[in-house]
């Protein structure tokens, strides 16, 4: 998509002159609109982590640190710290033998899954169910092995988890029933393999499990795939007097006691092949120094400022949200995260002029839309030693606000942030909503897990989220220089303080174990800027259940299918529990009044 610019012809009329210099006062104060504009540009094609494009976002971003005099990190040569990661999977021919049979092999056939080793194994297979094993430190508890031994076997296992259990079961379930997950399960009783089904009383019934783009995806230490209905039905003939459709029916009540068994007079060879790509990102970082010694910290002589610049390319990998009449093109990423970027060296230009005790690190992360990759490498690699660092402030999608509201998040992470908050806003006057909770889908997710205070600055989601929609010119510039100013005067406070600030740990809201892919879609767009009890839509996706439904932005949602919602976490959960394809009943408020629609969610 094309971006357009505010790029008037001036002419010699008076009007015109008059214009040129309202626009010229404009431009003086919008500090942050070049930057949004540059980064935000067709020529960086979405800045995708590894593309030409991201690389010449990092160029321009180096330039800017060079032009308000931020240097290179202590001890480093560049300003660039390159990384490698994955940057994709692809099947590269897999292939099962059924005892003596012929392969069956394509990719409609049998497919590797993201995070197999490549291998070829070859065994006696256990049919284990759904492979779940949930612990018993749960209300109630679940294990498919509870009477199987698996040890060097191959294990055959149905994807998802029980569909017919109590609305209160599923939600644990789901939680339990990631591939990911189950694989793990299986390795750590002796498996040799895992090849999953999609059975045929679940969605997306016989069909191969997608090869999900994925990050974290090296040395799951197991090979494992997924086979279509036919391969499976063509396994379950070697099992006398039942069908999978019935075992799955059977499997599907919940009970626990219904137990898998070996396939007798069955051999399996499994050959997997996975193919990755590994890719170079770079972070990149500037640093101004401490610039005044009257202000010696006590500790901790680092401040560090951050946003990732990367997006999502032409937003082919999956985590795209664009239309159908939208694929395929550039997603320029002005409010995620150009605006980010653009409030940092903002903020940076500022602070450069004041008389600091602590040295400002400037990061600009790379990989975040792949996973928090950038931000995650430089604590775990880090050029500076972590716990020198008395404080980290995030920016993620700062440019959109709206009636003078900012979410300020993660304030959890140290007591001292309330009091920094509140001074600081005096002078920029923002309505501040504070939101204690650091497990967030940004890179303040990785400072927070190194035990370092971090803060988030967030102005809500929207509409053109993931979208190529999310252009420069959506950008509320006069309200993301206040956000830059508001960051620096935090920051600032934060760097003349004697004493470091301390770092507190906040208990994780979300359940443990690993999280599943939630597999149902309702097309609401969460608010999460909104402090007000339930669930404020920011906004519904055309044509989703939730529009079908009749729900629009502004709706409150207070209950959905039977629970009741006073936050995200309530909402998440109840989203595990429901089914594709079945009505729910939604309560909303709106304007002041309680309504209700039915709502059907569909597949993922
Ligand atoms: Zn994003």
């Amino acid at each position: 998509m094309m971006s357009q610019k505010l790029n008037p012809v001036l002419g010699s009329c008076l009007t015109c002159i008059l214009l040129s210099a309202v626009l010229a006062a404009q431009g003086a104060n919008q500090r942050t609109r070049p930057y949004v504009e540059a980064l935000a540009a067709d020529a960086l094609e979405g800045r995708l982590t590894g593309t030409t494009g991201a690389h010449q976002a990092a160029d321009y971003i180096i330039e800017q640190l060079r032009s308000i005099g931020a240097e290179s990190l202590p001890g480093q040569q560049d300003y660039r710290l390159p990384f490698e990661f994955t940057a994709g999977v692809s099947d590269g021919g897999s292939s099962l033998v059924i005892t003596n049979g012929a392969p069956w092999q394509t990719a409609e056939v049998v497919q590797g899954l993201s995070f197999s080793d490549s291998a070829v194994v070859q065994g006696e297979v256990v049919f284990a169910g759904y492979g779940l094993v949930v612990p018993e430190a749960q209300e109630f508890s679940y294990d498919s092995y509870a009477t199987l031994n698996v040890e060097g076997k191959i294990v055959l296992l149905l994807r998802y988890f029980p569909e017919d259990v109590e609305q209160a079961y599923r939600g644990i379930l789901a939680r339990y029933s990631g591939l990911r997950y189950k694989a793990m399960a299986a390795r750590q009783r002796g498996a040799t393999a895992v090849v999953v089904v999609t059975g045929p009383r679940s969605p997306n019934a016989g069909q191969t499990v997608p090869m999900t783009f994925d990050t974290a995806i090296a040395g799951s230490g197991i090979v494992a795939a997924s086979v279509n209905g036919a391969v499976a039905d063509a396994i379950f003939e070697h099992v006398p007097n039942q069908t999978l459709d019935s075992i799955q029916a059977e499997l599907d009540t919940g009970n626990p006691h219904i137990a898998g068994f070996a396939i007798d007079g069955l051999e399996l060879t499994l050959d997997v092949t996975v193919t990755r790509e590994t890719l170079t990102g770079n972070n990149v970082v500037g640093y101004l120094p401490p610039s005044s010694s009257r202000v010696a910290p006590e500790a901790k002589p680092y401040v560090m400022y951050g946003a990732h610049y990367d997006h999502l390319g032409y937003g082919m990998q999956g985590n795209s949200l664009a239309r159908q009449n939208e694929h395929g093109a550039i997603h320029n990423g002005a409010d995620d995260n150009a605006s980010g970027v653009a409030a940092v060296l903002a903020a940076g230009a500022w602070l450069v002029e004041q008389e600091l005790g602590r040295g400002i690190i400037l990061a600009f992360w790379s990989g975040e839309e792949l996973g928090l990759l950038g931000s995650s490498e430089f604590v775990k690699n880090a050029p500076v030693p972590i716990e020198q660092i008395s404080a980290y402030l995030n920016f993620d999608m700062v440019g959109r606000a709206r009636n003078n509201r900012l979410s300020l998040q993660a304030v959890g992470t140290s007591r001292a942030w309330r009091g920094l908050i509140e001074q600081s806003n005096v002078p920029v006057g923002f309505n501040v909503a504070l939101q204690d909770d650091p497990y967030l889908p940004t890179d303040v997710m990785s400072l927070n897990a190194a035990s370092v205070p971090s803060l988030n600055f967030f102005t809500g989601n929207h509409e053109d989220y993931h979208r190529p929609t999310d252009d420069a010119e959506t950008i509320n510039y006069d309200d993301l220089d206040r956000v830059a100013r508001l960051g620096a005067l935090i920051g600032r406070n934060v760097a003349l303080r004697g004493a470091p600030l301390e770092f507190v740990q906040v208990e994780q809201v979300a359940q443990q174990g690993q999280r599943a892919s939630v597999r149902v879609f309702t097309g609401t767009i969460p608010d999460y800027t909104s402090d007000i009890e339930g669930l404020l839509l920011g906004g519904v996706i055309e044509g989703g259940p939730a529009a079908v439904a009749g729900l629009q932005q502004g709706d409150v949602i207070v209950e959905f299918a039977g629970q009741s919602i006073t936050n995200i976490y309530d909402y998440t959960y109840a989203l595990d529990a429901v089914k594709v394809g079945e009505e729910l009943t939604v309560v909303f408020i709106r304007d002041g009044e309680r309504l209700q629609v039915t709502l059907t969610p569909t597949a993922r």
